[in-house]
């Protein structure tokens, strides 16, 4: 039975304006701390993505940041984190998030957050890997996502079981950040360790 030890965090690179979405990212943060899960992010030193990473490292815990040159360059990088990784590119930094984290978690944010959160989907639906997935629909944020999820699901372009919040299927959805850690570990528990390490799709 594998054990969950680290979770990759995509959030906004803006903090929101709902304080609700802060203090999401702070519980995490203290939670991930306490169950000592490292944190895998984007190592940005501004909004959700800084508050997190700033309140694992507070509380004790271990925080990877994968960052690309160029953002680097942009001084945006959150430089007290337990361990910084210099990408050449996007690609590459999407690529070291995938492999450093048994699981992946949405909190609200932008099209990076987006993006990303998706692209771990389409890996998934493609059986190139079963690392759970969790979108955290705090406050009701990914509410409109997941009705366009349903109308794929209804209109026949995206499977039923996909979208189940069955613990054997890769993507969860809850509504809590109480919730966030019980429902990956259960899920990562489902999966062999290797398929975990397993490398991530080829030509990504
Ligand atoms: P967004 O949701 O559009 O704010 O973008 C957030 C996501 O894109 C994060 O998960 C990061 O991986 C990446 N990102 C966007 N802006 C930055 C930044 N200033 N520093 C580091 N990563 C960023």
């Amino acid at each position: 039975m594998a054990e969950l030890k680290s979770i990759c965090v995509y959030c906004g690179s803006n903090a929101g304006t709902d304080s609700e979405y802060r203090d999401a990212a702070e519980k995490l943060g203290r939670a991930m701390a306490a169950a000592d899960i490292r944190l895998v992010y984007g190592g940005g030193a501004v909004g959700l993505m800084g508050i997190i990473a700033r309140t694992v490292m507070a509380n004790g815990g271990k925080v990877t940041g994968i960052i690309p040159q160029f953002l680097k360059d942009r001084e945006v990088m959150l430089r007290e984190v337990t361990e910084l990784q210099v990408t050449a590119d996007m690609h590459e930094r999407k690529r070291s998030m995938f492999e450093q984290s048994d699981a992946f978690v949405a909190l609200p944010g932008g099209i990076g957050t987006l993006e990303e959160v998706v692209e771990m989907m389409t890996w998934a639906q493609l059986d190139q890997h079963k690392k759970p997935i969790l979108i955290a629909n705090i406050n009701g944020f990914w509410d409109t996502l997941i009705a366009l999820f349903q109308r794929m699901t209804d209109d026949g372009f995206l499977h039923k079981a996909f979208l189940g919040n069955h613990v054997d299927l890769p993507v969860h959805f809850c509504d809590t950040v109480e919730a966030i850690v019980p429902t990956l570990k259960k899920a990562v528990a489902g999966v062999p360790r290797p398929a975990l390490e397993a490398a991530p799709p080829a030509g990504v």
